[in-house]
């Protein structure tokens, strides 16, 4: 399979180099544009489990490991690591389904792409024979870092260092990052908030001296954020498995299009999505859902992306997202390839903080997508109606999924069966869940994740219950400035 940079002709990688270098030389992201060599045999995985079918459509996507490899590769990564052998159970939940992709080590759908990444990475260094110690930096908001810790943790090649927002996360979220073991793992929280994190890990990876300062010690530094093709990959997977479970059970016949609803950031899962689409999963439509930070409602139906807008912290932080990546990997995908305009459109970016694009590209976009908002308001009032209405309790995130697939019911049904797919357990946000269903204060995280379970009687994840006995390992604190140095140490 041939990747190629979204940017310019000049950057091409096989899979192998692809999920190495995870971003393109131009700053593009590595895209594969031929479908027809990637088409999946929807009938063909009925009876396949979840790893099987993850096996064979990540197989499909970088096709330069073997299917045995990959077989192997993808066993190893999720064997007792999900709470379910199905990895993400569909539930129902009144007329429509709830996909759970929330059943991994972390509770969060991270979990699903980053217990695969590192092993792509190791595998993919092996192929190449590079030597050098993968070292992975990642600046979060909560979520990412605690997946990536526990996907790369004690994986021989590789180091992670995490750097989070001093008070910037909630108590589950800090507990769960500074609780991680592992010999290869490193905590430290920034005195800042996201952006400055997420500013002085990009920093470091632009510093020339930091990147030569690390070869001189056997090291390279790489990302494992959502631009890198080996966490998509693993995401397009379970749109299979979620069809193949609505045939299976008779809720559909296969063929029968599917709606599915993303709550949505970076747009990485929905691309996800596009990418099954376009391999041959019968999709009605992709409904991207937003929260208070709407600037993909706002693009899917005007054509403009304008990023100049007062930016929110919601209930559903994972989403409080201002430039979606993956949108670039969509562009160049709708526009057949046109490195061209893709450039011209992030140069925009970059420079404006807006872009138009095409209309053509956008009737395109529209026969596939649709999209909506909710804030925080209506998302908690979907949780407490769907808790009362069928006993179903989701997180904040999945709840801006359900608020928006209701106005698109109300707009466009289409008379296709719906999945909504959901991105947290509501552990993760026990105070805005147990706020959406009951009057109840209690003064910490862990509080809250009691009384919800008193208040619900479902059960709590055993590796979030388990967190508050366990002992913080890491207890660093940094000025923003001071990032490198920390890494530095950490190498030594
Ligand atoms: C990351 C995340 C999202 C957004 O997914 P994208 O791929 O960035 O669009 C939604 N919900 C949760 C809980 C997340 O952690």
């Amino acid at each position: 399979m041939v990747f190629y940079s979204t940017r310019s002709r000049a950057h091409t990688a096989d899979s192998y180099e692809a999920v190495l270098k995870g971003i393109a030389p131009d700053g593009g992201l590595y895209t594969p544009v031929d479908f027809s060599q990637m088409q999946v045999d929807v009938g063909a995985l009925l009876n396949m489990s979840a790893v099987e079918i993850s096996a064979e459509v990540i197989g499909r996507i970088l096709n330069d490991f073997t299917p045995q490899e990959m077989r192997a590769l993808i066993e190893a990564a999720y064997e007792g690591k999900f709470e379910t052998e199905d990895l993400t159970p569909l539930e129902k939940v009144g007329d429509d389904f709830v996909l759970e992709l929330f059943r991994g080590p972390t509770s969060a759908f991270k979990d699903v792409a980053l217990s695969v990444l590192p092993r792509l990475i190791t595998a993919a260094k092996d192929k190449l024979g590079v030597q050098e110690e993968i070292v992975i930096l990642t600046a979060t908001s909560g979520d990412t870092g605690k997946a990536a810790l526990e996907g790369f943790h004690d994986v021989p090649g590789t180091r992670i260092i995490v750097f989070y927002p001093d008070g910037g996360v909630s108590d589950v979220q800090k507990a769960q990052m500074v609780t991680q073991s592992g010999d290869n793992v490193g905590v430290c929280a920034v005195r800042g908030n996201f952006d400055d994190a997420q500013t002085g890990v990009k920093n470091i990876f632009a510093d020339d001296t930091a990147n030569h300062w690390a070869a001189g010690c056997g090291a390279r530094l790489s990302s494992a954020n959502s631009i890198n093709i080996g966490r998509l990959a693993p995401q397009v997977a379970y749109y299979f498995k979620a069809y193949c479970d609505l045939v299976l059970r008779g809720e559909i016949r296969l063929g029968d299009p599917v709606n599915f609803v993303v709550p949505t950031g970076n747009f990485g899962d929905i691309l996800a999505g596009e990418f099954a689409r376009r391999m041959g999963l019968p999709v009605a439509k992709l409904v991207c859902a937003s929260n208070a930070n709407n600037v993909l409602t706002d693009f899917i139906n005007t054509g403009v992306y304008d990023r100049r807008r007062e930016f929110y912290r919601t209930a559903s932080p994972s989403m409080d997202i201002l430039v979606s990546s993956n949108l670039e990997r969509y562009l160049f995908l709708a526009s057949g390839g046109d490195f061209e305009l893709v450039a011209k459109l992030m140069r925009d970016l970059r420079e404006d903080g807006v872009y138009t694009a095409p209309d053509g590209l956008m009737a395109a976009m529209r026969e596939h997508f649709s999209a909506g908002c909710a804030d925080d308001e209506r998302a908690l009032d979907a949780i407490g109606r769907v808790w009362r209405e069928y006993g179903y309790l989701m997180d904040t995130h999945t709840a801006v999924g359900w608020a928006v697939l209701e106005d698109f019911k109300a707009r466009e049904d289409n008379g296709w069966v719906n999945v909504v797919l959901s991105t947290a357990s509501p552990y993760k946000f026990s105070r805005d869940v147990l706020s959406a269903i009951s009057d109840a204060q209690p003064d910490s995280g862990f509080g809250a994740m009691d009384r919800l379970n008193a208040e619900t009687d479902v059960p709590v994840p055993e590796r979030l219950a388990e967190l508050r006995s366990r002992e913080a390992r890491f207890t660093d604190v940094v000025d923003k400035d001071r990032m490198l140095d920390y890494v530095r140490n950490a190498l030594k």
